[in-house]
């Protein structure tokens, strides 16, 4: 979605938003310019004959920074695409693999498409001819450039993709990490598919748990009642507003999609719009909350929470005065302009922003590929080690039961959850909780620890800037 007319563009935002902290920093001019620019974008224009005639599509893949390798950024699949769009999504890749410590570069792709317009055979002849053309020019290659899904992309997307890689590259023994968000039987990861939205539970969950920084939004409590508006319920917004309504005691009192909103102040079951999207294409008719032909305009509704899962630009100029939410999580990329930023900061609103809420993605996807190129499941050598040597303690345990008779027992349900070896889904959660959290605390750190920094953008854009200026520094640049 291109910002409005009288705003910069994404990528000119993303610029904005680095030029504001880096003017905190002190690092030598051409090392900012160096950082700030994307260093390629490759545009491909291929042809798919479909229905008996050939169409022509657009695709780009561009490199933002490769101080570390390979680089790693989603493939989108939406009309919209454009060149401005992927570099600044390749941008924030940069800084999100460099706040949460994922060792990659930045990168991004797009296909202009609308994968609804065309059935399962035909997307995957034009997703292999789209995979075949970058592969063909290592833009995707399990040692310098490895996608993954993103909007419009999924599972079924990425499976093809690493068997059209491996098609092309037969002795490649790495060949499946060549691609991340695959599905389990091609490769994949436990946890994959729901990783960006988990991550954005878990970085609500650490805000709450810092008073200050909750007292800095001007809520008080915990994540518990706390109204929520979600806009987008695909892959990102669906799994965020479940986790949080089922796991968390939120209530989702809004949910927005791109055929209008449904409200509802007593909640909505977000797993039954989900099931009523799928049935019937989108959330017009579900009867269970009020229908709003106009979107847009929910995000305006009064709530705790603000959760943006869906496009670029959807905050800015234009209503940014009137959004109420006094927390807005990122789950989307670039959903603010740097115009509402400025509007929804001078109100207080704090901003938990993309590049740290929606890395859940990118950080289980650093765990994919070390397992692609470890060639092994996570657990598989620990987990029952792990039961032999919990067993032991309950035996002891039991011991002590027998002895102190009615005084002390083992109760049933601790026996049955410590003597459970940690199988893949419990360590990728564990993985992803743990980055989470010390990528929060690095960034609150520096938002409490500087008083020129006052909101958290700025403090991830600083933390993640100082690590990749690091990294150029160490190789004599
Ligand atoms: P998706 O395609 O699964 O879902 C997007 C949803 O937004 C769909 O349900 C779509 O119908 C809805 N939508 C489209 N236009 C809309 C509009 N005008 N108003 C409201 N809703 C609209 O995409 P996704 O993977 O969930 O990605 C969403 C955002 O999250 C993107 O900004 C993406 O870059 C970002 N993201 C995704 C991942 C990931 O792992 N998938 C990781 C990091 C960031």
């Amino acid at each position: 979605m291109a910002a409005p007319a009288n705003e910069p563009t994404f990528r000119e935002s993303v610029d904005l938003m680095f030029n504001r902290a880096v003017a905190l920093m002190d690092l030598p001019p051409g090392l900012e310019e160096k950082i700030r620019v994307c260093n390629s974008t490759y545009t491909v224009r291929f042809g798919v004959r479909l229905r008996g005639k050939i169409h022509t599509f657009t695709g780009y893949r561009s490199v933002h920074s490769e101080h570390m390798e390979p680089v790693k950024g989603g493939i989108r699949f939406a009309m919209s695409v454009n060149q401005d769009e992927v570099e600044a999504l390749a941008a924030l890749m940069t800084y999100k693999c460099a706040l949460v410590e994922a060792p990659f570069g930045g990168s991004k792709g797009g296909l202009c498409i609308n994968p609804r317009d065309y059935d399962e055979h035909e997307m995957e002849q034009v997703t292999r001819r789209f995979a075949y053309e970058l592969a063909k020019r290592d833009l995707i290659n399990p040692s310098q450039n490895v996608p993954a899904p993103d909007m419009g992309t999924g599972e079924r997307e990425m499976a093809w993709i690493a068997d059209q890689y491996r098609r092309m590259n037969t002795t490649d023994i790495n060949a499946a990490a060549c691609v991340t968000g695959k599905p389990i039987h091609a490769g994949g990861i436990q946890g994959r598919t729901e990783a960006t939205g988990r991550g954005v539970q878990y970085a609500l969950r650490e805000f709450f748990r810092h008073p200050e920084d909750v007292k800095a939004s001007g809520m008080t409590g915990t994540l518990d009642g706390k109204r929520v508006i979600v806009q987008g319920l695909g892959n990102v917004g669906f799994h965020a507003a479940k986790f949080l309504q089922e796991e968390d005691g939120c209530k989702i009192v809004g949910i927005i999609e791109y055929d209008g909103a449904l409200y509802n102040e007593d909640g909505i079951d977000v797993q039954s719009v989900r099931d009523w999207i799928v049935k019937h294409g989108g959330v017009s008719s579900y009867p269970d909350a009020t229908h709003t032909a106009e979107g847009a305009d929910v995000l305006e509704h009064d709530c705790d929470i603000l959760i943006p899962a869906a496009l670029e630009g959807v905050i800015n100029l234009s209503n940014a005065a009137r959004i109420k939410a006094p927390l807005i999580i990122e789950a989307a990329n670039g959903p603010i302009t740097a115009g509402a930023d400025d509007v929804l900061r001078s109100k207080g609103t704090v901003i938990i922003p993309d590049m740290y809420a929606n890395a859940g993605g990118v950080t289980v996807s650093y765990f994919e590929w070390v397992k692609n190129l470890s060639h092994i499941r996570f657990g598989r050598m620990q987990r029952r080690q792990e039961e032999a040597r919990h067993q032991l303690v309950v035996d002891e345990l039991e011991r002590l039961d027998r002895y102190l008779g009615d005084a002390w027992s083992l109760r049933p349900e601790f026996k049955k959850k410590y003597l459970r070896g940690a199988d893949e889904l419990e360590l990728v959660r564990s993985g992803l909780d743990d980055t989470m959290r010390i990528a929060y605390q690095s960034m609150r750190e520096v938002w409490h620890g500087r008083e020129d920094v006052t909101d958290l953008r700025t403090a991830a854009y600083l933390v993640a800037i100082e690590k990749v200026a690091k990294s150029y520094r160490a190789k004599g640049l």
